[in-house]
């Protein structure tokens, strides 16, 4: 019995072996860890791989031709106003978003690029780190009656 409390009172006190996994998460420690050995971050990605999706917002003219084509229905268009002028820009959620490109493609300006970077779990899938745009959309969205922030869990 007495031992059994040690034990408890041991692993209490002991230094955690496993990290949170996200990697925003991930301890100072663990990266230099990394990086003295074989694996050194940035990890690199076979050419043609399909990572985070970057958005110009300055490029972007709010045609709303990708939430057209987009299958996973990942891209919200919302009302702007930039420079004094009404417009539409949008917000991608990537955690709906399935990488197919056709977003990429189909922008007439360039606004949507693929890029390599995979490091994209979170405990909160409207984190603001996996919606892309957010911080164009609190700058610049005119709100509308009845217009959501960001959508919700179940949404
Ligand atoms: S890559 Fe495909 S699923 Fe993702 S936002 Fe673009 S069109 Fe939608
Ligand atoms: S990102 Fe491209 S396709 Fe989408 S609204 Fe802007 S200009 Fe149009």
């Amino acid at each position: 019995m007495l031992g059994m409390v040690y034990k408890v009172v041991e692993q209490l006190f002991a230094k955690k072996s496993t990290n949170y996994f996200p990697s925003k998460y991930i301890l100072k420690d663990t990266v230099d860890t990394l990086k003295k050995g074989a694996v050194r971050p940035p990890v690199a990605v076979k050419e043609g791989f399909r990572g985070r999706l970057e958005y110009n917002v300055e490029s972007c003219t709010g045609c709303g031709l990708c939430s057209k084509v987009c299958p996973a229905n990942a891209i919200e268009l919302y009302p702007a106003a930039i420079n004094d002028k009404k417009t539409k820009r949008i917000v991608i959620y990537l955690s709906r978003c399935t990488y197919c490109q056709e977003c990429v493609t189909i922008c007439p300006k360039n606004s949507i690029q693929i890029t390599s970077h995979f490091f994209m779990a979170d405990y909160n899938k409207y984190d603001v780190s996996l919606v892309v745009g957010f911080e164009h959309r609190q700058k610049y969205e005119i709100k509308e009656e009845g217009s959501p922030d960001v959508q919700k869990e179940g949404d």
